[in-house]
């Protein structure tokens, strides 16, 4: 009997978690992405949503009834206690619905659980293993910029916000070195594609 195998895949903001996350769909993993279900856990409708206003009030939403998320980010970026206050509003629903998820995988699956902030939140012990997608901070501060539209001092907060990237290194099982061009990572998915899958197999 095959067991699925449930493994983590983080790095910094910016460092190509998305773009290796799809090398790793083509090839059959079944992708948990968390900043989706941070966004499915304030839908319209959820509990989640209603306990936002409940402590930020209305004000935070758009015409349509949608959580304003912009607006929220100004909020919680110049006040420390509101960003807690919303990670404990969000935080434990995304754990929850990555659990059933995981849960919901198939037996043969290798499921990768997208998770930036694995090294702050202390989750990495739920899983079998860690891939990194690692490069060095200013090629990081380059992608930042370009893809956010952000300056210099803006894209450095964002990195400095985070694990430093030896806190991340010293975690991981495997690395996917991306202080290159697209065209190296699929060699390098490949790579940790069939060692996951070897995972698999000799767990079960
Ligand atoms: P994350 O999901 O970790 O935030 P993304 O996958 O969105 O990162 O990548 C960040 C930005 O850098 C995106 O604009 C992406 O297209 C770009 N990018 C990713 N990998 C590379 C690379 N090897 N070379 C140049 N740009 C890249």
């Amino acid at each position: 009997m095959v067991a699925a195998l449930s493994v983590a895949l983080t790095g910094g903001i910016a460092s190509g978690k998305s773009t290796v996350a799809d090398l790793f769909a083509d090839r059959g993993a079944v992708i948990i992405d968390s900043d989706l279900l941070a966004r499915e856990v304030v839908e319209p409708g959820t509990e989640g949503l209603a306990e936002i206003i409940d402590r930020f009030g209305a004000g935070v939403l758009d015409g349509d009834g949608r959580l304003n998320r912009a607006g929220l980010g100004e909020i919680i970026f110049a006040d420390e206690t509101a960003r807690q206050d919303l990670n404990q509003i969000i935080h434990p629903r995304v754990r929850a619905r990555r659990t059933e998820l995981i849960a919901a995988a198939p037996d043969d699956a290798v499921s990768i659980s997208i998770i930036p902030l694995l090294v702050e939140t202390g989750v990495r012990d739920r899983f079998a293993g860690i891939i990194l997608v690692d490069l060095p901070v200013a090629e990081q501060l380059r992608r930042l910029m370009a893809r956010n539209h952000m300056t210099a001092d803006q894209a450095q907060a964002r990195i400095r916000g985070q694990a430093t990237r030896a806190e991340r290194l010293a975690v991981a099982d495997w690395v996917i070195d991306n202080s290159g061009t697209p065209g190296n990572l699929p060699h390098q998915v490949d790579r940790v594609w069939t060692q996951l899958l070897w995972e698999k197999v000799s767990r079960s």
